[in-house]
Formats: structure tokens, sequence, C-alpha cells
């Protein structure tokens, strides 16, 4: 690819969505060409253009898109990047078993990479979860999760990505969420048995690690053979 690969922020008035511009904003590695957002009110900002959801098909080329939005608009901007055949990231979670099917279905002809969460420290956690339910059969597994109150999603992608690794260990994971005031995020996995208990624990307190794992895998997955590709598989 390119020294700067051309991005299309999906989700772009959102808290991801600034973290995102930001950190695009003071990286010589790419260039937002669009910032998509359900309502636009100014049309150029710090001179990024944007889009409403509804314009989306008159949104510049780009080399990627990369999507962290709602559930609701995930349908169109996946779809506009098949239709572009160009790599596509998101972070959107709360997604339907249809929507996951439909990642996998366009992983046959574009570059899909799909994560509950960016973070180097949540993508070393899940696999100590796994060999930890390994190590520990008969054990109760529960992961607990905090975020902010305006999250929609429960439990959180990552909790349930955690329990997916969980399960692959051979645990039957039990989850609970609190929300509340302006937590990142903080995801607990407890393995209990009687007389002992083992805690596992990952806080987000800054959400710039997020954006810049998926801004680091658009740069690597621009350009790359059609596929689903997974963040350990970049990192
Ligand atoms: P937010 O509510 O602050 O922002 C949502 C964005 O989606 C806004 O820009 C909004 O305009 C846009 N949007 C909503 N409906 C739309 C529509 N119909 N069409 C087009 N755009 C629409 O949310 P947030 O905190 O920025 O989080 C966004 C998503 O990312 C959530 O699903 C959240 O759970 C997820 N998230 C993932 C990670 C990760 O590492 N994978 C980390 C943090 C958040």
């Amino acid at each position: 690819m390119s020294e700067s690969v051309r991005l299309l922020i999906h989700g772009a008035s959102g808290r991801m969505g600034q973290a995102l511009l930001r950190l695009c904003g003071e990286s010589a590695g790419c260039t937002v060409v669009g910032a998509v957002t359900r309502k636009v009110g100014q049309r150029v900002v710090d001179g990024a253009p944007y889009f409403a959801s509804a314009e989306l098909h008159g949104t510049p080329a780009s080399d990627a898109i990369v999507d962290f939005s709602l559930p609701e608009a995930f349908d169109a901007v996946l779809a506009l990047a098949v239709e572009r055949r160009i790599a596509f990231v998101s972070g959107t979670t709360g997604l339907s078993d249809a929507q996951r099917t439909a990642l996998d279905v366009a992983a046959g002809s574009i570059p899909v990479l799909w994560a509950a969460n960016f973070s180097l420290g949540v993508a070393i956690l899940n696999e100590l979860v796994e060999r930890a339910a390994a190590a520990l059969p008969g054990w109760d597994c529960d992961i607990v999760e905090s975020h902010h109150v305006h999250k929609k999603d429960a439990p959180s992608g990552t909790a349930l990505a955690l329990g997916r690794a969980a399960e692959q260990g051979g645990a039957t994971p039990r989850y609970a969420s609190l929300r509340a005031g302006d937590i990142v995020g903080e995801h607990t996995v407890q393995f209990t048995t009687v007389g002992e208990r083992i805690e596992l624990v990952h806080r987000a307190t800054n959400r710039d690690i997020f954006a810049r794992g998926a801004l680091h895998a658009a740069r690597l997955l621009a350009g790359r053979s059609p596929g689903k590709y997974a963040l350990r598989d970049l990192l």
C-alpha cells in the first residue's frame, strides 16, 4: 500500500469516531477522506469532509472503511465496502447473528476485520482466559463488565468474546453488567472454587487504545486479499 491509507470513518460523531479522527490527524499513516455520521452539522471539521448516512454512496473513494457506529447503521456500510471492494474494519458491537453472517459472506470478496475490542491487553486477556478455563475444569466462571451509562448493548461485545474464549477452554461463563458514570471499559473474568478464586482484570482508561488498534488494523488490511482477519493476525 502507499504510505498514507485513505480512510472513510463511519460513526464519526461518536466517542470512538472522534478519537479515530483526532488520532488519524496526528498520524502520517492515514488520511480521512470522509467522515460519516447520522446527521451532519458543519460540512468540514479539521479538514475532514462530513457526510450524512443518507449520503453514504456519495462519499469519496477510500482504501478502507473504519466503522464504529451502531447495529442499525451497520448493514449499509458493510454493503458499501463490498460494493467498492475495499477493506472493512469494524468495532461495532451488539450485532445480530444475521449481521455476523453477513460479515462472513463479505469476507468472500473483501478483507474484513471485526473485533469486539481493539486493545492489545484484551487480545492477551482472551488467551489467558482460555488457558485458565482449560486448566480449571469444574470451577465457576463469571464475567463482570462495567461501562459508561451511554453504552447500549449488554453484556458488552468484549465480555461475550471473553466468554467464547472461556468456552473454548471448557468453562460455562455467566455474565453481569454494570452501567455507571463515564467508565471507558472494565472486564473481570473470575474463576472460583471452594476456598479460592482467580481474577483476571482488564481496565481501559482511555478509548484511544481502541482507536489506535483499529487504525493500525486498517493500515495493514488495506489492499490485502479477501478474507476474515483476526486482530492477533495483525498484531
Ligand atoms: P456513540 O453512540 O458515541 O456513536 C455512535 C455513532 O454512530 C455516531 O457517530 C452516530 O452518528 C452513528 N450512527 C448512529 N446511528 C446511525 C445511523 N443510523 N446511520 C449512520 N450512523 C449512525 O458510540 P461509541 O461509544 O462511539 O461506540 C460506537 C460503537 O463502537 C458501539 O457499538 C460500541 O460498543 C463500539 N465500541 C467498540 C470498541 C472496540 O474496541 N471494538 C471500543 C469502544 C466502543
